[in-house]
């Protein structure tokens, strides 16, 4: 039985290694992120923040809605996250909001409605899909944000940080440090990250955002950091 454990654990280290190797490759590459962890079977919940009559932010120069913004991410994660292997569920797959109705009460209902999702999906984590917006233009680059008390939150959004931070690196960006954050979407029972990916209030990363290579780029990032923390955890199992 021993025995059987170390052979599954060094399968599955070797099979995430070589995933792990391929996915930073590609990366290397410019290339989309396809690796396979389908033996295990894991489910990722991506949540495009905002929608409807709630359009979030407004890029600066662009005038685009962080809402759409948020949904062109998270459909191309989604792509590369199925493509990994994951099931994926979407909390939200057009522009419409989550509320039944406008009625007053409707954000609450819209939060409520994508905290079911995430908790009905069970899944390894929730990747919430925001853009930020400061009130000076200066800020830039990608800001994560986890849960204070979940070590797993904690460590997902450090490697999503990290590789936000190389890609906007590229940009003349300098790095930003992920944050703990008391947002309703952290609150949830699956760890949970909020990715803010980059700055509306800003006409440069207004720019990017803007462009589809661009937020290819981010959901390469979001797909590394997240097979980077998956490594971490594998690799704290106890084999005994
Ligand atoms: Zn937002």
């Amino acid at each position: 039985m021993k025995k059987l454990k170390r052979t599954f654990f060094v399968v599955i280290t070797l099979l995430v290694g070589y995933c792990l190797a391929f996915a930073f490759c590609l990366r290397a590459l410019n290339a989309p992120v396809a690796v396979s962890v389908q033996a295990a079977k894991l489910s990722v919940v991506i949540d495009a923040g905002h929608g409807g009559v709630d359009g979030g932010v407004v890029g600066v120069s662009t005038k685009r809605k962080e809402s759409d913004v948020n949904l062109a991410i998270a459909f191309m994660l989604k792509e590369k996250l199925a493509d990994a292997g994951f099931l994926v569920v979407m909390t939200r797959t057009t522009e419409g909001g989550l509320y039944d109705t406008t009625a007053p009460g409707f954000k609450r209902r819209d939060m409520q409605k994508r905290k079911e999702i995430c908790e009905s999906a069970n899944p390894l984590c929730v990747l919430s899909v925001h853009q930020n917006f400061y009130p000076s233009t200066a800020s830039r680059g990608g800001q994560v944000f986890y849960r204070k008390d979940d070590e797993w939150s904690t460590r997902l959004a450090g490697n999503i940080q990290a590789e936000l931070n190389t890609l906007y690196k590229g940009e003349g960006v300098k790095a930003r440090k992920e944050m703990a954050g008391d947002y309703y979407m952290l609150r949830l029972t699956p760890p949970s990250v909020i990715v803010e990916c980059g700055f509306l209030s800003n006409p440069k990363d207004d720019a990017l955002l803007n462009s589809s290579a661009f937020c290819e780029k981010i959901a390469d990032s979001i797909v590394v950091g997240l097979l980077a923390t998956i490594k971490n955890t594998v690799n704290t199992v106890n084999v005994g």
